[in-house]
């Protein structure tokens, strides 16, 4: 057995629980959220078991940047919200549950009672120029 037999995205990928499926192809899928935050929310994912972003093969997440334009622009047309978050959590300290990559595409407005909100007040203190140029040049050298 492998850690895959136990994923439940896994299992929607081999029809072993249902899923509405949005479309699908070679390499990816999207299907409707089963506890959807708002109407119509919708996943994508790799049919190929990656947990998240860390660990990924770039070309399938290449080809899936051009499939979640695609939602996103779908979903966008049939529900018309005000907006459409289209995200990705990676790792559990960011708020990723289900430990095969997925991003989510949901359909915001204004006024919704949740969602990703920096914290207020975030912009009263600008970062200070030579900690951010230390950051950039630490992830640069990675
Ligand atoms: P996460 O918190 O990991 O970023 O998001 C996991 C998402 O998967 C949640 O929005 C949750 O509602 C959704 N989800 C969990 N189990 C199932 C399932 O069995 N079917 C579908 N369609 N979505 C699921
Ligand atoms: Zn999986």
């Amino acid at each position: 057995m492998t850690h895959t037999d136990d994923c439940i995205f896994c299992k929607i990928v081999k029809r072993q629980i249902p899923a509405s499926v949005v479309f699908e192809d070679e390499h990816c899928m999207a299907f409707m959220d089963i506890y959807p935050v708002s109407r119509g929310h919708c996943l994508l994912i790799p049919k190929k078991h990656f947990v998240n972003l860390l660990d990924v093969d770039l070309d399938v997440v290449a080809h899936m940047a051009r499939r979640l334009c695609e939602l996103t622009r779908r979903v966008k047309a049939v529900l018309s919200p005000d907006g459409v978050l289209s995200a990705v959590a990676n790792g559990e300290g960011a708020g990723q549950e289900v430990p095969h990559l997925h991003f989510h595409v949901i359909p915001r407005s204004k006024g919704d009672p949740f969602g990703f909100r920096f914290p207020p007040n975030y912009r009263e203190k600008m970062a200070d120029r030579s900690e951010l140029d230390k950051l950039a040049k630490a992830i640069r050298g990675v």
